[in-house]
């Protein structure tokens, strides 16, 4: 292996930047060339490509956001498109290609492994939400808890100030784990996840329980794959009359300094999916599980249901909040 490529694809998240440094550097460490894909599979198409050195990733590791840039490109679902990215990658003779994002990102990497038996995919998993299989955390999550954190620390003092209860609808997509963790950590009354069924009019009940022994504010956490913070507040004042106020976090979730916990997940993932490229593995996933670095097929990632949430903690979140 000579040559690699490099790209961020879909949604960012804090950590990006600190995967591309891993890549690059593990890559020249090993005598491998790197080129950096700038807009994800767009700039694949439109052969916007550039060699990358030791210092192009200097000062990234701290920042937010990925210097290589992000795109949607849905016509990359045509395979007469994903023709011309290959071609792209193989007129400069490039073997590998390190494909950082989602799992629409993954599927990507996976059609161009298919239809081109000499260019090896590895996918390394950045996204805020958590919710891709074969890996415990994604790259994003930690740093997006902890701007959750902050934010919800802010609203919880205005919050008592006036006996207020407050909704706060989180990123997530169909995943509910940044809303169980953030709940948990800021200690919500009440966690709303799209992998729990939940009755608000026992939602209402709590609040309202609350309030009557004296609490002076509420915090109710909504995924927002499972309901909107507004259509929460609707449903509550259906059963109780209370303050209600909500909070879209937004796009506030994906960026920031990458955490600790992100760097070193970055960091770890980065350099391990170099290692696959030279053990000439291609269309796999890494992951981390129990603090052990793993590989996973995409084919497994696609079919298995393994990212399983996680009830437990999910009642442990119930039992403290009552
Ligand atoms: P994420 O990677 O965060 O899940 P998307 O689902 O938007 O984000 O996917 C990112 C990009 O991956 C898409 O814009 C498209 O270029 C590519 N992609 C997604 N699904 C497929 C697919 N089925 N086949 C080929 N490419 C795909």
């Amino acid at each position: 292996m000579k040559k690699i490529a490099v790209l961020t694809s879909g949604g960012d998240s804090p950590g990006m930047n600190a995967a591309i440094r891993a890549v690059v550097r593990k890559a020249i460490y090993n005598n491998i060339e790197v080129y950096g894909v700038y807009q994800g599979y767009q700039g694949l198409l439109n052969d916007d490509i550039e060699k990358l050195e030791l210092g192009s990733v200097g000062d990234t590791i701290q920042r937010g956001g990925t210097f290589l840039y992000s795109a949607r490109c849905p016509e990359f679902k045509e395979a007469e498109v994903r023709q011309k990215a290959i071609e792209n990658l193989r007129k400069r003779g490039i073997e590998g290609l390190v494909v950082i994002g989602g799992d629409g990102s993954y599927r990507g990497a996976q059609r161009i492994s298919e239809e081109c038996k000499e260019i090896q995919t590895i996918g390394v998993p950045g996204t805020i939400d958590n919710d891709i299989n074969g890996s415990d955390f994604t790259i994003g999550f930690d740093t997006a808890l902890n701007t959750i954190i902050d934010c919800v620390d802010k609203i919880r003092d205005t919050a008592s100030s006036h006996a207020r209860t407050f909704i706060i609808e989180v990123m997530g997509r169909d995943c509910g784990d940044l809303a169980l963790w953030a709940g948990l950590s800021v200690g919500a009354e009440t966690i709303i996840v799209p992998e729990v069924e939940t009755d608000i009019k026992d939602v209402a009940e709590k609040i309202d329980n609350g309030i009557r022994r004296g609490k002076k504010h509420s915090i109710v956490m909504v995924a927002e794959g499972c309901m909107s913070g507004e259509d929460c507040a609707k449903e509550l004042t259906k059963y109780i009359n209370v303050d209600a106020r909500v909070s879209v976090l937004g796009h506030i979730q994906r960026g920031g300094s990458p955490s600790g916990a992100d760097r070193m997940l970055a960091s770890r993932l980065g350099g391990h999916a170099v290692d696959l490229l030279l053990e000439g593995k291609t269309a796999i996933g890494v992951g981390i599980r129990n603090n052990e670095l793993t590989d996973t097929s995409f084919e497994e990632i696609f079919r298995s249901n393994e990212h399983k949430f996680d009830f437990e903690t999910f009642a442990l979140a119930n039992e403290l909040s009552i």
